[in-house]
């Protein structure tokens, strides 16, 4: 069988399922074709994360990762809203003192679904 795009995306991952989506959205009219080996999508790491959106707070405050990870943050919490999917907003508590990690534990233990 012979495809004809103007995109091809290999991978359907989080990655090239977003980058799909932009282009759709960017070129409307264009033809997109997103391949992958496995039979369905997010088969690897994105079907099988942590589900956590990070904050960013582990780079530098100026550097493109510690900006990306805030405004994909952002961007990911705009998405889930718009599209109703359920969204556990707690926070994280990062504790640098072992004294202290029983108590942060039991908080964050709180925030879970
Ligand atoms: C255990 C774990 C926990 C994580 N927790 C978090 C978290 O809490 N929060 C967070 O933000 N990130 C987390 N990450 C990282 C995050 O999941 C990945 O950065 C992200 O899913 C990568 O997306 P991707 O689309 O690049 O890769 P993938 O999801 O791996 O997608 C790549 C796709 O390409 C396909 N592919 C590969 N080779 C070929 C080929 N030759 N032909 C056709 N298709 C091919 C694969 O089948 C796959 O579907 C975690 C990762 C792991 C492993």
């Amino acid at each position: 069988m012979e495809y004809k795009a103007d995109y091809l995306i290999i991978g359907a991952g989080i990655i090239g399922l977003a980058i799909a989506r932009e282009f759709r959205n960017r070129f409307p009219g264009a033809e997109i074709i997103v391949i992958d080996k496995e039979p369905d999508v997010a088969y690897h790491s994105s079907g099988r994360n942590s589900g956590v959106l990070h904050a960013g707070f582990y780079y530098s405050a100026d550097s493109l990762k510690a900006k990306f990870t805030r405004d994909g943050n952002r961007a990911m919490k705009e998405y889930c809203r718009e599209k109703n999917l359920k969204l556990n907003e707690c926070q994280k508590v990062e504790c640098r003192n072992s004294k202290i990690k029983s108590k942060c534990k039991m908080q964050k233990a709180k925030c879970k679904m």
